[in-house]
């Protein structure tokens, strides 16, 4: 990994650098940069986050940084952990002393006590986040890799500094951590470190929720996210954690005949859609959208392979399983529920005749998020046949165009029926009942289905007719 050293000098070359170093000389303390930051200037990655650990006191060492820089400076002081933060404007510098950690076999919290910097290091997860940039003055931008994490990074080694079953048995959340940078870096997971996170694998259930379906997110967001499933997958830990998407694997036939390897397919779909975007929930609408397949396929002698409802049961199973992982359980999970639901709808429909009908109701049901659900739909399209993705791109096309000709003319995406329900109560003097939900459905389904203008006069005249067919006289 060769990068000139003036290169390394300009990412330390800011202000707060140049206070931490004056600082650190003055308080007789080693001050070191450390890890991420130093590992993303050589990867040359965009970083913020910028840790400082001091041999000495990181508490101290903070506080006359922060006095340093003066007013508008921010310092938050964590004496439990030992560690303190100093914000000036959009930097953040978090401090630590230098520390050694021993932990027990049957527990979480390690014994810490104050160490060197070598002990500091030993403690990080991976060699490349183990490297360190010294600020005092007489050493300033000196490299401090003591475990080889340079030539990692040249061989795109994802590699622990210790024996890797002292390093995943302390904290058994850096396994999902080498997966995630694997997958966020396309870099490999040594065979040594890979071995051990198969050895240590049921360890991971000590780990809380929120920490590992923090990993998961990353994983999700990473460039090519199939990389990182499959290396759960390979390594044991995905059953542990997600035993809904490792169901999806395999390949079962009868009779001759076979169905495709959704869990293969699946992962396919989400590094598809991840080329065209960056949307969190979106990605995670892939991961989830056939996960009902399993408890839905059936064998029919006609039809072969089924899975019928899969995208109605897969979006009464996600509540289930967002609560069971710490997913959050608020409008995310809704939208991921609707992506999940309405995904069989645009294939239909390009399947079939595009009526006007049909496009607005999809577009009355998907509301803003039909753009969304196209490109879910469209990356859903994994068939090798190159004729009938041609016929299902080019039927998609045909949808969009729709789409976009419909909701030009009628405004249904966020519809709401120009006649209220309180109009209809008003006009026939009802009480909340029965047949004010009636008629107001059969307002609604005339405009989608284009019996009726979206407008109001239409619209009222529809509803006097109808309650007139039901037997309901406006009040005089
Ligand atoms: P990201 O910012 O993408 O989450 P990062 O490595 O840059 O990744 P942190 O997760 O904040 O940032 O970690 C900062 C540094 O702290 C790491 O580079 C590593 O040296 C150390 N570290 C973090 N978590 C652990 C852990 N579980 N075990 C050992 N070291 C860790």
């Amino acid at each position: 990994m060769y990068i000139e050293e003036e290169d390394i000098l300009k990412h330390i070359s800011a202000k707060p650098f140049r206070l931490v170093s004056e600082a650190a000389d003055e308080l007789n303390v080693e001050a070191y940069v450390i890890g991420g930051y130093v590992r993303d200037i050589f990867l040359r990655r965009p970083s913020k986050d910028i840790d400082v650990v001091a041999v000495g006191s990181g508490i101290e060492l903070a506080k006359a940084v922060a006095k340093k820089l003066g007013r508008g400076t921010h310092l938050s002081v964590f004496k439990n952990f030992g560690t303190a933060q100093v914000k000036a404007g959009d930097v953040e510098l978090e401090f630590v002393g230098a520390r050694k950690e021993s932990y027990t076999h049957d527990s979480r919290k390690p014994v810490v006590e104050d160490g060197t910097l070598e002990d500091d290091q030993n403690r990080r997860d991976f060699t490349i986040n183990a490297l360190a940039l010294c600020l005092n003055k007489d050493r300033y931008g000196e490299l401090v890799d003591p475990f080889g994490g340079l030539d990692d990074m040249d061989n795109l080694l994802i590699r622990t500094p210790l024996d890797p079953d002292i390093t995943f048995s302390d904290d058994p959340l850096r396994m999902m951590r080498a997966v995630r940078f694997a997958s966020q870096l396309g870099f490999y997971i040594d065979p040594d470190t890979f071995e051990a996170i198969e050895r240590n694998k049921e360890r991971i259930s000590i780990i809380s929720k929120e920490r590992i379906v923090d990993e998961l997110n990353k994983i999700v967001m990473s460039p090519k996210p199939s990389v990182g499933f499959d290396l759960l997958d390979r390594c044991g830990l995905l059953p542990l954690i997600f035993p809904e998407l490792c169901a999806l694997k395999g390949v079962e036939t009868k009779e001759g005949i076979g169905h495709k390897d959704n869990f293969a397919h699946t992962l396919m779909v989400l590094d598809r859609l991840s080329k065209t975007t960056d949307n969190l929930w979106l990605r995670w609408s892939a991961v989830f959208h056939d996960i009902a397949k399993p408890a839905t396929k059936r064998f029919d002698t006609r039809l072969g392979w089924t899975f019928h409802n899969h995208n109605f049961i897969g979006e009464k199973m996600i509540p289930g399983i967002f609560r069971k992982m710490k997913l959050p359980m608020n409008e995310k999970m809704k939208y991921v529920q609707k992506m999940v639901s309405l995904h069989m709808r645009p294939i239909v429909l390009a399947d079939e005749d595009v009526t006007d009908s049909a496009i607005r109701r999809l577009l009355f049901d998907a509301g803003d998020d039909i753009d969304d659900l196209m490109k879910l739909c469209e990356a859903d399209i994994t068939s090798k046949n190159p004729d009938k993705v041609r016929r299902f791109l080019n039927n998609f096309r045909l949808v969009r165009e729709k789409l976009a000709e419909i909701e030009e003319k009628d405004r249904v995406r966020n519809f709401q029926p120009p006649v209220s329900g309180e109009e209809i109560m008003e006009t026939f003097g009802l009480s909340p009942s029965r047949p004010v939900g009636v008629l107001k459905d059969a307002i609604k389904n005339a405009i989608l289905d284009g019996v009726i203008p979206n407008e109001y006069e239409a619209a009222h005249r529809f509803m006097l007719q109808r309650a007139e067919k039901m037997g309901l006289k406006p009040k005089a």
